[in-house]
Formats: structure tokens, sequence, C-alpha cells
């Protein structure tokens, strides 16, 4: 997948920015705090719907306005001119509205599958350290962005607690109020919610099963992929294990009829516990990932370096596994990436990108690019007339290690730069 342009309104630190990329490497050049990761997450938003930092849309939108909008055209393998927008505005109420070229979509599960991105980033560390949610944050996008069915389920999941819980509610103060006034008990209103219980917890079973089956399957290839891409980086010294930690007492390896029963079975023998909390105890809303290396917990034994090779493996499989079962190169986000790996970890990385589109920060290209002799200058402040081609620069091969290393074919081989300054993007000739 290619992103032409993105376009961005009231986002961040940007008030309206167009930018046209090349379909190669996109370099973004600026000092902090000055803008380069919020066209990443920008970019980031289209792929999963949610920002990499953040779950608040609101903080998206620029200061002072009430709403914020991201459009990019993208081309994939099969249909060459796509665009995608996202508008999120706070007023007259909250509302988020996404356009697949430009046909308005009636859920944000439609998003999902049109366009793929993988991000890397300091935040990745978070995977490792935070808690279970990021964890299965982390596979359901990666599921969702595969298998729009998937997050599907998950939003059906969703509502399906929401409803069970808020009947479980009602039973609890019924009990209650039994206790108070035994005489205003209604026995048959108390058995009839307990149906309306019943039939809450089959659907719930239900959709869980699913929901269970897939992670399983893809906790399976993250661990495998993420196994060899460790192994490699560590010199066979570190073996990876990822776990799937769902409800206690399933058996996530048996089949789906069977699992479907564990479920009925646990939530039949926690109702009156549940009925007493008036929420549902156990569930997928509750899983996690456990990432070992060496067979230690690596969230509590890991180094510092331990983790951080880690979660570059993990992230790797990431990729791998959605450029297998998209068949689509996606996008991939590098945000500060380079500065902060060794030598080892970067050559493995880049050995993993072939023909994807690259968007990669940095606060001195030195990072990226330790050859680097030229000199960067605005395009306006140039002498090339020729604004379509100008920013396009073809880099001497032996210089470029960037350019080697992401394998690109002669013919697609361009890269771009641009300064950030201050929420302001200013494409940059390369002068060599
Ligand atoms: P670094 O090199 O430190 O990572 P960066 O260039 O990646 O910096 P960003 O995270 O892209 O920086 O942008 C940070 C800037 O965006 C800050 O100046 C911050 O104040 C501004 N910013 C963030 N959210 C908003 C918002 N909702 N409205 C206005 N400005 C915002
Ligand atoms: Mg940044």
């Amino acid at each position: 997948m290619k992103i032409k342009q993105i376009i961005l309104k009231n986002y961040r630190n940007y008030e309206q920015e167009k930018i046209k990329f090349a379909s190669g490497i996109n370099v973004f050049v600026g000092k902090n705090a000055q803008g380069k990761t919020n066209i990443l997450e920008a970019v980031y938003l289209c792929a999963s719907a949610r920002s990499h930092r953040t779950g608040k849309d609101a903080e998206l939108i620029k200061d002072g306005h009430s709403y914020y909008q991201v459009k990019i055209d993208f081309s994939g393998k099969e249909i060459d001119d796509q665009s995608l927008e996202i508008k999120y505005s706070t007023k007259p109420r909250i509302s988020r509205d996404i356009y697949y070229c430009d046909i308005k979509q009636n859920r944000i599960a439609d998003l999902f599958g049109l366009f793929h991105a993988v991000i890397f980033a300091p935040e990745d560390l978070m995977l490792i350290k935070d808690g279970p949610a990021v964890r299965r944050r982390f596979i359901d996008v990666l599921i969702s962005q595969i298998k729009p069915l998937y997050f599907r389920n998950l939003q059906l999941y969703q509502q399906y607690l929401k409803q069970r819980n808020h009947l479980l509610k009602t039973l609890r103060e019924m009990l209650y109020q039994k206790k108070v006034n035994p005489n205003s008990f209604n026995e048959d209103l108390y058995e009839f919610n307990l149906i309306q219980l019943s039939i809450w917890t089959e659907k719930l079973a239900e959709v869980q099963t699913d929901i269970i089956i897939t992670r399983q399957a893809y906790v399976n290839k993250i661990s495998n992929y993420a196994k060899e891409s460790l192994a490699i980086i560590s010199d066979q010294t570190e073996i990876l294990n990822i776990k799937y930690k769902t409800v206690s007492g399933i058996n996530v390896n048996a089949d789906k009829e069977t699992i479907f029963q564990q479920l009925i079975n646990r939530y039949i023998n926690q109702q009156d516990d549940d009925i007493q909390r008036g929420n549902t105890g156990s569930g997928t809303h509750r899983d996690d990932l456990e990432i070992y290396v060496n067979n230690n917990l690596l969230k509590e034994r890991g180094s510092q370096g331990q983790q951080r090779s880690a979660v570059l493996a993990i992230k790797l499989a990431e990729l791998k596994i959605i450029e297998k079962e998209t068949q689509e190169k996606p996008v991939l986000l590098l945000d500060d990436v380079m500065s902060e790996l060794d030598e080892k970890r970067r050559e493995h990385l880049l050995s993993a990108f072939e023909q994807n589109q690259v968007f990669i920060t940095c606060t001195e290209l030195a990072q990226i690019y330790p050859n680097f002799k030229g000199e960067l200058l605005d395009e306006n402040e140039s002498s090339f007339n020729d604004i379509e081609n100008s920013p396009m620069v073809s880099l001497n091969d032996s210089e470029n290690d960037l350019k080697n290393a992401l394998n690109l074919e002669k013919g697609n081989d361009y890269i771009k730069f641009y300064k950030i300054d201050k929420g302001t993007v200013k494409p940059q000739i390369l002068l060599q």
C-alpha cells in the first residue's frame, strides 16, 4: 500500500496541511515537539481508527477547535485510487464519520481491512510494561486489520456484556429489596429476569467462543514469528514465548462446542457471585498475553534491553502476519526508533522491509542516514522550477544505506525529506 497524500485539518498542532508523499521513503526531520509524530499518528489512525498514543479522540483536535479531519489518498494491490477519511467532531454532538472513497460508512468496523499500517514507536514498550488492556488492544487491532468480522464480534461482546451487567444489577437490587421488604418481592419477575439472564449469558458465551479461538490462533502466530526474530537479534540466546491467558478453566485448544460449554458452565457456577457483584466477573474482557523470555516473565524479570528486543520482535511478527494474510505491503511508520536501536537490531528491522512505503521521523538526519553528507534546503527556496519532480531525489546507491537496506527497486527508488517546524511541513531538496 502506498499513500499518495494526506490532508490534516485541525489535527493536533496542524491547522490545515496537505502533504504529498514519495512512494518509497518519507523522512520527517525536526526538533522536539514540532509535529513529526503527529503525522505518523494520523496515518496510523486510518488503519486502526485509534491513535497509538491515546484513546481520547478529543485530544487529537487542535486546541480551540471542535473537530479534526484526516484524509489519505492511497493505492493498494488491487485498487489504485482509494481514499479514507475520518472526521471527529464534538459539536453539535460527539460524532465520528468515516468515508471510504468519499462514501460514508455506517460503522467504524467498516474502516478495518481497507488500509494497513504498522507502527514502531517508543510507546511499543507499553506492550510489556503496562496492564492487560494494552496487550488486548494490540492483538485486537492486529486481528481486526485482517478480519473485520472479528472487530464486529468485539463490539457485539461489549453490547452483550453491558446488557448482562444491567440485568445483574436489576437482580441484585431485587434481592436487596427482598431483604428490606420481603412482601414487595415479586418472585415471578425475579424468575423472568433469570431467564433473560440465561439468554444474555448464552449470547455472551457464543460470541466469546469465537473471540477465544481467534485470539488463541493469533497469539500462536505472533509467538512463533516473534520467537524467530528474537533468536536472530539475540544470536540464539533468547527464547521468546507468548501465552494467551483467558477465562480460567477454559481449554483454549479444545473444539468450539467444548469451549462454549465450558464457558456456559463457568457462568452458571459464578451466577450468584455475579448477581451479588452486579457485574460479570470473568470473560474475554479480562484476557491477557504473558510474554516470556527464557521462561522468565518479561514484565517482571526482563532487563531493559531484553524488553526492547522482545517488543521489536513482536512488532515484526505483526508486520509479517499482516503481510502474509492480507497479501498487501503495509505502510511502515518508524517513529524515533532508529536512534534507539543498536546496530544489530537496526539491521534486523531494516531487513524485514521490502517494497513497503516507509515514514520515518528523526531529529537529526544522521540518526537514520549515517553516511549523509548533503544538505537540506527548503524546496521553495531552491532554484528548482520543476515542482512535480524537484522534491523526489534519487540518491546515489553506494551512499544510501537506508535505500539499500530497504531493497527498493530501480524506478521506484525515491526518497523525500520534510522539515517539520511548529506544525508546518516544508518539503526539502537534498543537495549533495
Ligand atoms: P519529539 O521529537 O519530541 O517526539 P514531535 O515532533 O514528534 O516531537 P509531536 O508529538 O508530533 O512532536 O507534536 C507535539 C506538539 O503537538 C507539541 O508542541 C504539542 O503541544 C502539540 N499538540 C499536541 N496535541 C495538540 C492539540 N490537541 N492541539 C494543539 N497542539 C497540540
Ligand atoms: Mg515524536
